[in-house]
């Protein structure tokens, strides 16, 4: 089984959700509310990677 990286910190991913909580309040998960996202006329998003399956190869 493929291991998965650490999104925030140099290590592999132990479950532990730290990366899914709001940035704006921290007793709450991240729900894509946009609240943080000084989203104009447009936005940039950076993306960390793209999973695609064996069958698109
Ligand atoms: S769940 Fe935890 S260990 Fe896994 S990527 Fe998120 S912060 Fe890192
Ligand atoms: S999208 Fe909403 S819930 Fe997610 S981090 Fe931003 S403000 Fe918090």
């Amino acid at each position: 089984m493929e291991t998965q990286k650490c999104v925030l910190y140099d290590r592999d991913c132990i479950g532990c959700l730290e990366c899914e909580i709001c940035d704006l309040d921290e007793n709450k998960i991240c729900d894509n509310c946009g609240k943080c996202l000084d989203i104009r006329d447009y936005a940039t998003l950076r993306i960390d990677k793209i999973v695609r399956s064996p069958q698109d190869k």
